[in-house]
């Protein structure tokens, strides 16, 4: 037997792992609401405490996602918009010239000709995917563009060139990366994302991306 304030101390720290739960089970059905609401609509309500509640309470929405036999991919769809939506103002405020795309090189066709150099993947426009066709438009506009070959490549380039906007395509996993990095960097940053991630071959809705990249205030 424990003396009688041993017992009590049990029981408190019970109770206030249970209130603890349910605390987060309750931000984590709020959250989830916002979310479908914003994917439905398209309409931000609270964008930051939204994006914090996706961030702290993830693990817990993501699974409510699948009791409810709702796609978790909303969740990450909705992050990618929000964090979008978040570095809107400051992003469109910065000109085409002082911009940066990155494309991740999956995107090129398994037949690319074109070589590895220090500042990237140098698409030649053979017109066997989409890539060279998105950099001429992109350059025209003034962008610096590049076609990332691995996960250490962003950074090194922001730090030789110190871009002041940056718009990254790639999957949900990378996106939320580049976009966490360009915060920690304090760079104005958008997510687009691929259609069919993936090692090769992936494909990218064009359009969207030609939107994201000619916005400007
Ligand atoms: S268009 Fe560019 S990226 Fe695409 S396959 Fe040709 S050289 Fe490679």
């Amino acid at each position: 037997m424990f003396p009688e304030y041993i017992n009590q101390l049990f029981y408190i720290v019970g109770e206030a792992v249970v209130l603890l739960a349910a605390l987060v089970l309750i931000l984590s059905i709020i959250v989830s609401m916002l979310v479908l609401y914003s994917f439905k609509t398209g309409n931000f309500f609270a964008a930051r405490y939204m994006l914090l509640g996706i961030i702290l309470l993830e693990n817990v929405i993501t699974s409510l996602f699948w009791i409810f036999r709702a796609e978790d991919c909303i969740v990450d769809d909705v992050g990618v918009r929000l964090r979008n939506y978040i570095n809107n103002k400051k992003f469109l405020k910065v000109p085409y010239s002082m911009r940066f795309i990155f494309m991740p090189q999956c995107v090129r066709s398994t037949e690319c000709p074109a070589k590895l150099t220090p500042d990237g993947i140098k698409c030649v426009n053979c017109g066997r995917c989409g890539v060279g066709e998105a950099k001429k438009y992109a350059e025209g506009l003034g962008y610096h563009f590049f076609i990332v070959p691995g996960s250490s490549f962003n950074k090194r380039i922001i730090k030789k060139y110190q871009p002041r906007a940056i718009v990254g395509v790639g999957c949900h996993m990378e996106i939320k990366e580049g976009l966490d990095l360009c915060h920690s960097y304090g760079i104005p940053a958008r997510g687009v994302l691929l259609l069919k991630a993936g090692c090769v071959a992936t494909t990218l809705d064009w359009e969207q991306f030609h939107e994201t990249i000619t916005e400007i205030e």
